[in-house]
């Protein structure tokens, strides 16, 4: 699995960076679990891996297979990807949401979007690990969305036509 993807590549330190600019904490490079992802966030129940575009076949320009021997290519990023998914199915298996950042997604042009929906992921992530860990609740579920909504009347003066 090393053998495709170099430690502290470029893009995983901007990820990284802003990561930790942003208060997230991780680790990096978990050898522990499945595929080694590059950033682990036990926090948000959540990895990250920063995949080439290449390496791993993504739709796009740099994904392109080579136009000499097709065919080796094509199979080995048929591999890759098998695998990649297998890592997947894995880690979702031990309760582990996998984020895929592509390489081309940090390009300068696209990077800042793309940072911005990592942090919105994983704060989706982690109101995701309250909604299971507890499940006393998961009967009740409707009575705490009342409750939801019973909090929201109290700081809007417009929902008061409930009746
Ligand atoms: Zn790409």
């Amino acid at each position: 699995m090393s053998r495709i993807r170099s430690k502290n590549t470029k893009p995983e330190l901007l990820v990284r960076r802003y990561l930790y600019a942003n208060g997230f904490r991780y680790r990096v490079n978990v050898a522990t679990l499945p595929g080694k992802p590059d950033i682990v966030l036990k926090k948000y129940h959540t990895v990250i891996f920063i995949h080439g575009c290449f390496w791993h076949g993504h739709d796009c320009l740099k994904g392109k297979t080579p136009q000499t021997n097709p065919l080796f290519w094509q199979n080995k990023f048929k591999r890759n990807k098998e695998r990649d998914l297998e890592v997947r199915n894995q880690l979702k298996d031990l309760g582990w949401n996998t984020l895929v950042i592509w390489e081309c997604q940090l390009k300068p042009k696209t990077r800042q979007k793309t940072l911005e929906e990592i942090s919105y992921w994983l704060n989706e992530a982690y109101l995701d690990t309250f909604r299971t860990k507890r499940p006393e609740y998961s009967i009740s579920e409707e009575g705490s969305t009342v409750l939801a909504a019973e909090k929201n009347s109290i700081y809007s003066s417009s929902t008061d036509t409930d009746e």
